[in-house]
């Protein structure tokens, strides 16, 4: 016998949405509970659900449940549609995120012997106190995620490699390159430094929607919302997650579209090689006018790093965080 009231085709389920995952001490209100794809009473459910109000779909947290000692809390939010209930459970994390523009390219390993995109170098930036630490992701054969910066590696191309058989590879400091699930387990173990992820574009469009679909069911999976920001030099990728979540936190990297083309796409930003701003200087003003973010990157160089930190952009992406840092004054 089927229960029909539970039965929703995929393409009907409603799905739940939360425009913000981080509480902060200076703010009690966390952000807007929506619902695609049907009108719904919301509620709040589980034994967190005392320390948050819901009040016109806006949620917040109760003041005296802000404990300097509490990382998160999963908060459970159950929508009742006409066609049946549905739930999620959302990691919601108190925002001690470095706010020093400080962005460590593959993670912080030039100075430190990690390998680019290795989990210790993500410990290391981590450990530095960049405000996000960068890393690129593949889909292998087998459709798995994994984190690695070139489509090959030591011979083996990853779309047409299997998961188990790339796992085998060493990195020249020995560790195994990371799939994507290990590696964000690592990254979510603090709330200090975001997880900027690029999806690296691929052979075809089929497999670039499929990828990004992969990406953010293992972030939702993961409840690691709060800790991803999203990049890709490929403009249906980013289309594509900001389809999946309307409030994702998506920057293209190409730096061939101008501001305006971006904000009017719900794009959250501009990530752009150092030279396109050089070349298109105008873009950072318009882009702050649009309520964008901007990132430039790799950017390496003393006299250049100054130069985006007088400019005042929101992020530069360098392989020399150290150095980046002290300038910033950490
Ligand atoms: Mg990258």
């Amino acid at each position: 016998m089927f229960a029909m009231t539970s039965i929703l085709s995929a393409q009907d389920k409603p799905i739940i949405y939360l425009s913000n995952h981080t509480f902060s001490s200076e703010n009690s209100i966390i952000g807007t509970v929506s619902l695609k794809g049907s009108d719904a009473r919301i509620k709040l459910k589980g034994d967190n659900a005392k320390r948050f109000t819901l009040k016109a779909n806006k949620l917040s947290i109760r003041k005296k449940h802000i404990k300097s000692d509490t990382k998160w809390y999963d908060l459970t939010i159950e929508a009742q549609t006409g066609s049946g209930k549905v739930e999620e459970t959302f990691r919601l994390v108190k925002d001690d995120f470095h706010r020093n523009r400080v962005i460590a390219h593959r993670g912080a390993w030039k100075n430190t012997g990690a390998s680019e995109n290795s989990i210790s170098a993500l410990q290391h930036a981590v450990r530095l106190g960049c405000q996000g630490s960068e890393f690129d992701v593949h889909m292998t054969l087998d459709s798995v995620l994994i984190v690695n910066h070139d489509p090959s590696f030591k011979g083996k191309v990853i779309h047409s490699t299997t998961f188990a058989e790339l796992k085998q590879l060493q990195l020249s400091n020995g560790e195994n390159m990371p799939g994507l699930e290990e590696y964000l387990k690592e990254g979510i173990k603090q709330n200090s430094t975001k997880l900027v992820l690029e999806l690296k574009p691929t052979i075809n469009k089929e497999r670039a929607i499929q990828s990004a679909r992969k990406v953010y069911e293992l972030v939702r999976s993961m409840k690691a919302e709060a800790w991803i920001d999203y990049i890709s030099f490929d403009y249906n990728i980013c289309l594509e997650l900001k389809r999946l979540d309307p409030y994702a936190r998506v920057a293209y990297l190409n730096g061939d579209k101008a501001p305006d083309l971006l904000a009017a796409d719900k794009l959250w930003g501009l990530d752009y090689n150092q030279s396109v701003f050089q070349k298109n200087p105008e873009w950072i003003e318009q882009a702050k006018a649009k309520g964008l973010t901007i990132n430039a990157w790799t950017v390496n160089d003393p006299k250049l790093l100054q130069w985006f930190l007088d400019q005042k952009i929101d992020f530069i992406t360098t392989n020399e965080p150290e150095m980046l840092l002290k300038m910033v004054g950490n």
